[in-house]
């Protein structure tokens, strides 16, 4: 594989992009919005400018990287040469669908067509499609270049062939690929949103402050991160909308979203994105602060 189409230059397109221009494969960058495009590459710039400040990368690989990036507003003249697609827009079930409607007209017989979904199901969006067998979830984490995991997702029809490049490919990378079957969720989302939850949970219920609940979770259980402040870096209405997957795939209880979490994501609070969640980040510099603690 040497031609690599990533769409969406949004939070994790420009990071999937990044990693794999640093891995010497040629990246075409593909969105609908031209302000998203120049947006990503400035953020790959910075962030490989960071690299290169820690001596990790040097200025010379930091502008070979940029150059093995091409963007295009045009999804089918990006994804003409394709070997593999990542697919990384917007979390939206008929947007995917669409998008993957026109992979399959457009990308070569051979191309593997892989989304970064958080949610959706593999198997649906390999449905619409007349290669089911080459649909598959490479799953990346939040930020791509510096977070090791890559959940790769084997949808019901995905070919065993598939699954074994893919994994070799993540590998490649410099991820560590995990291998997880299609269901809601997945690994990563049905373990974590449900801690999420109930950590909304518990301060709706006042059996403690937020301060508090992430304390408690932090030198209690060695996270890294709280998990309201992780909720508001995820963002609300992302926790919302797998936690809503989850539930209607279910149809547990046990996933259903807090009314707290419902309320702050119909009155904007969104976390770090809005400037405000379970924390306030107008003023302070938080949201400066736990971006670092993941570079
Ligand atoms: P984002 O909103 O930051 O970016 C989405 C980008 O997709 C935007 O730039 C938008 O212009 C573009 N887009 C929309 N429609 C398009 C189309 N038809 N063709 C090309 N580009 C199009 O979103 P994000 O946070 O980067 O999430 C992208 C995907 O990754 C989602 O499926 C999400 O569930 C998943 N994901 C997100 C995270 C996270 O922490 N943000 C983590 C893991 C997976």
């Amino acid at each position: 594989m040497k031609n690599i189409a990533v769409i969406g230059a949004g939070t994790m397109g420009n990071g999937i992009a990044h990693t794999f221009a640093q891995f010497h494969f040629n990246v075409q960058l593909i969105d609908v919005s031209a302000a998203a495009l120049e947006k990503g590459l400035a953020t790959i710039s910075k962030n490989l400018d960071r690299m290169v400040a820690k001596e990790k990368i040097s200025i010379a690989d930091k502008n070979q990287t940029l150059a093995n990036i091409t963007t295009f507003n045009s999804l089918k003249d990006g994804v003409k040469n394709a070997d593999l697609v990542v697919e990384a827009a917007t979390e939206n079930a008929v947007l995917k669908a669409k998008i993957f409607k026109e992979l399959d007209d457009y990308c070569p017989e051979k191309t593997i067509l892989a989304t970064n979904t958080s949610s959706i199901s593999i198997t649906q969006i390999a449905a619409v499609t007349k290669r089911p067998e080459k649909v598959i979830g490479m799953h990346f984490m939040n930020p791509v270049p510096i977070m090791k995991l890559v959940e790769i997702i084997r949808g019901y029809n995905t070919a065993d062939d598939v699954m074994n490049s893919t994994v070799a490919l993540a590998k490649i990378i410099g991820k560590t690929p995990v291998e997880v079957n299609d269901y809601p969720g997945f690994v990563a989302n049905r373990i974590l949103m449900p801690m999420i939850n109930e950590s909304i949970e518990t301060l709706y219920n006042g059996v403690a402050g937020v301060q508090e609940i992430d304390t408690v979770m932090m030198l209690g259980m060695a996270h890294p991160m709280g998990p309201l402040q992780l909720a508001d870096f995820i963002g609300l209405d992302v926790c919302l909308s797998i936690l809503n997957v989850m539930y209607d795939g279910f149809k547990n209880p046990k996933y259903a979203p807090c009314p707290l979490l419902v309320n702050m994501v119909l009155a904007g609070k969104l976390g770090i994105k809005s400037g405000e969640g379970f924390y306030d980040y107008s003023k302070s510099r938080k949201a400066e602060k736990v971006a670092k603690m993941f570079s």
